[in-house]
């Protein structure tokens, strides 16, 4: 009995944990096997990629290391590239592939995919060239590396065309990811700016761009007008019903007529399914997601299941019938313990539950003591809000060992100056070494000075 999970985020992880227990006998004697695929050793807790980001949070500890916490589990680094649901085999590209040429055929008995969403992107001319996406660790660390690089290249001229595209800084979406990183990110610029001579936070020109009339619907309307006031008030220029049309040439043309010369486009409006699951022979919905059961199996398919962010589960506590649970967290983690405990009754012949949980509200984070929460009713700003997200995602940032250090971080931040330091070398790493083997400069600040 092999159990294939693909995917290793919030629903591979969680569900994977929920079955290590759950079948526990019949891992011992060997009459189980859970094979866990997943394209990082890691699960990264995305709610805090805002906070790492501004560098409140290490980027070690926004991640769950697989190999520890899954060590019942036998985890392949990976990515599967085909499922062949009727010979219930997957296709799995390996790091090893790219030497070897060959993939992976895995066969399974149980499937449980969790490959979880991407970024949705248009059409924007420049912005595959120049958007900069929010939904990995690697993007929040390169992100802040940017945004203190683009202030030291501000800092180091006088031309102001280049000062000004260089502290220009454009985010697209009013959802979670664009308002936290925002919000985040423009607090830890600001509190930078004081160690700059000829930086200071007024030059800077943060804008976030949202198509609709209001940001944050996660946390209400009431609470969605409250953020849009209190990101004004720290000059943000926040343009709703407004889209980007392209940032080709690197400006940023608006659908207003603004334009701006700018160096940073961050992209983070919305999500789609991961296009693996158009290469399954599964039932997909009009949006590209899993066709799935209350119960999250997949639709009419025995032995396959999913959950999270890349499955349309059906909303059965919602009032208008035909509502599909949303893509977050929330519903993304109860239902990988629901998935993991139905797959164990599924073996053993007991009767399927059925995943029902009402959305209870959101928080989120606006930068350093600031915050808007509406959850469970209550309502919530400021200095209360921020509080509450940060004991709130404490509580759910998974293992003991994460949370431990993750308080530790925001103590130790509350003792000392936060840091301000740019480590943009880290992606160039062998360019010192490649230079002083006599190689060809790279394009970078220490091949070129
Ligand atoms: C910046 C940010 C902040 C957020 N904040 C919140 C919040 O505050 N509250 C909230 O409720 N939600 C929040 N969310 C949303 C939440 O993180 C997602 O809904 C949740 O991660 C979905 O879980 P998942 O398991 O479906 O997908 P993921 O957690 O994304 O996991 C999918 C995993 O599968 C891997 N994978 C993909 N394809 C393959 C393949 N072919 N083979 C192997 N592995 C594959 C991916 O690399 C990834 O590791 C936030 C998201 C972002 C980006």
């Amino acid at each position: 009995m092999r159990i294939l999970i693909v995917g290793g985020g919030y629903v591979g992880l969680y569900s994977a944990l929920r079955l290590q227990r759950r079948l526990k006998a019949e891992l011992k004697r060997g009459a189980a096997e859970i094979v866990v695929v997943s394209t990082d050793p890691y699960m990264t807790y995305q709610p805090f990629l805002p906070e790492a980001a501004s560098g409140a949070i290490s980027p070690r500890h926004v991640v769950v290391p697989l190999r520890r916490v899954l060590n019942r589990c036998r985890l392949i680094i990976g990515e599967a590239t085909s499922i062949d649901h009727a010979r219930r085999t997957a296709t799995v590209s390996t790091l090893a592939s790219e030497e070897t040429g060959r993939t992976e055929q895995l066969t399974y008995d149980e499937l449980v995919l969790a490959p979880g969403s991407v970024s949705r992107t248009l059409p924007i001319p420049g912005l595959a060239d120049h958007g900069i996406g929010f939904k990995t660790v690697e993007e929040a660390i390169g992100l802040r590396n940017h945004v203190i690089e683009q202030m030291d290249i501000a800092s180091s001229t006088r031309d102001p065309a280049i000062r000004d595209a260089a502290l220009t800084f454009v985010f697209v979406g009013g959802g979670f990811a664009g308002v936290e990183a925002l919000g985040e990110l423009e607090d830890m610029a600001r509190y930078a700016a004081r160690y700059y001579h000829n930086v200071k936070p007024g030059d800077m020109r943060w804008i976030l761009v949202e198509a609709t009339d209001r940001i944050l619907p996660e946390v209400g309307e009431e609470m969605g007008r409250y953020t849009v006031t209190e990101l004004r008030r720290r000059n943000i220029d926040v343009r709703l019903e407004t889209r980007l049309e392209s940032c080709a040439d690197r400006v940023a043309v608006l659908s207003d007529g603004a334009r701006f010369p700018t160096r940073t486009v961050v992209w983070t409006a919305g999500v789609k399914p991961h296009p693996i699951l158009a290469a399954t022979d599964l039932p997909l919905n009009g949006r590209g997601r899993l066709k799935c059961t209350p119960q999250l199996t997949v639709d009419g398919v025995t032995h396959a299941w999913a959950a999270g962010d890349a499955a349309a589960v059906p909303d059965v506590t919602a009032e208008e019938p035909g509502r599909q649970t949303a893509p977050n967290a929330q519903h993304a983690v109860r239902q990988a313990r629901l998935l993991g405990d139905n797959i164990a009754h599924a073996l053993r012949g007991e009767p399927l539950e059925t995943y029902a949980h009402k959305y209870v509200g959101s928080v989120a984070s606006l930068g350093l003591h600031k915050g808007v929460a509406h959850v469970y009713g209550r309502k919530l700003k400021g200095y209360a809000a921020w509080f509450m997200h940060r004991t709130y995602h404490l509580s759910r940032v998974p293992t003991f060992n994460r949370k431990v250090r993750v308080m530790a971080e925001w103590t130790l931040a509350g003792l000392f100056k936060r840091e301000i330091v740019s480590l943009g070398s880290l992606e160039h790493p062998r360019a010192e070494f490649e230079l002083a083997a006599g190689g060809k400069p790279p394009g970078h600040p220490k091949g070129s000075s």
